[in-house]
């Protein structure tokens, strides 16, 4: 149901954490955080319950990252429960997806995957995504990471706001909004990705609201490209000044 996500030079943690707690309004049943320490490796922690119990079981990642993403969850698919939250992994381990709304052909993207060779640990509509990211990756293997996760989302049905990361593309967020908000703050040397604005509005005053059908991916070498999910147009970003 929230969705943050941060890289730049503040401790990854402490923003993805805060900016949950600014998100708790919209409701939730979970939570749960993904980090990628300077060496690319993942940390993932993650719990039913509140934004509290996720601390409880993940103080030990603060000071470990400058970047990553956070999640509460409003269960759709699946009941609320540990290996239900969000973020999910990929088969291979290496893409970490937190996703809000619904993937609507899940079960026969889920009956495809199986039949390749694919496991599941959760009753997710959203594991079904990232496990298709990575068969695309394996199938395509020169394919880099964003254009990927935008050939499978040119697969699935649905509504959805997603952020996604690649283990072997370290520093980069990718994020795709289809039927649900997701906004992007612009800081100096520094990214926030959020549901709305709120996680953010402290650091910067400067955001692009993601327009529908639209994906962005986001590094500080590179700053933010965004394309049209559909045809890999780039789009010019309308940058909005916060009033908050
Ligand atoms: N459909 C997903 C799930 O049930 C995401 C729900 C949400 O928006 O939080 O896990």
């Amino acid at each position: 149901c929230g969705i943050v996500g941060y890289t730049g030079f503040q401790d990854a943690y402490e923003v993805v954490i805060n900016g949950l707690r600014r998100l708790e309004y919209r409701g939730y049943d979970s939570a749960g955080i993904v980090l990628e320490n300077d060496n690319s490796v993942f940390s993932v922690s993650k719990t039913k319950g509140k934004v509290d119990d996720l601390v409880a079981i993940s103080g030990n990642l603060a000071g470990t990252a400058h970047i990553g993403m956070g999640h509460t969850r409003w269960a759709t698919h699946g009941v609320p429960s540990d290996r239900n939250s969000h973020p999910h992994l990929s088969n291979n381990e290496k893409i970490a997806l937190v996703h809000n709304g619904i993937i609507e052909n899940y079960d026969t993207l889920k009956i495809m995957l199986t039949e390749k060779g694919f496991t599941f640990q959760s009753e997710t509509d959203t594991e079904v995504l990232v496990n298709l990211i990575q068969y695309i990756m394996d199938i395509n293997e020169e394919m880099d990471f964003p254009t990927a996760v935008r050939y499978a989302l040119n697969e699935v049905f649905g509504a959805y706001a997603i952020t996604v990361m690649h283990e072997d593309f370290p520093g980069v967020l990718v994020v795709a909004r289809l039927g649900s908000p997701l906004a992007i703050g612009l800081g100096n040397n520094e990214y926030f990705i959020a549901s709305d604005a709120s996680p953010f509005v402290e650091f910067t005053k400067e955001a692009v609201y993601l327009e529908e059908g639209h994906m962005a991916t986001i590094s500080l070498e590179n700053g933010v490209d965004i394309r049209n999910i559909k045809d890999n147009v780039k789009i010019t970003p309308e940058v909005q000044q916060l009033k908050l």
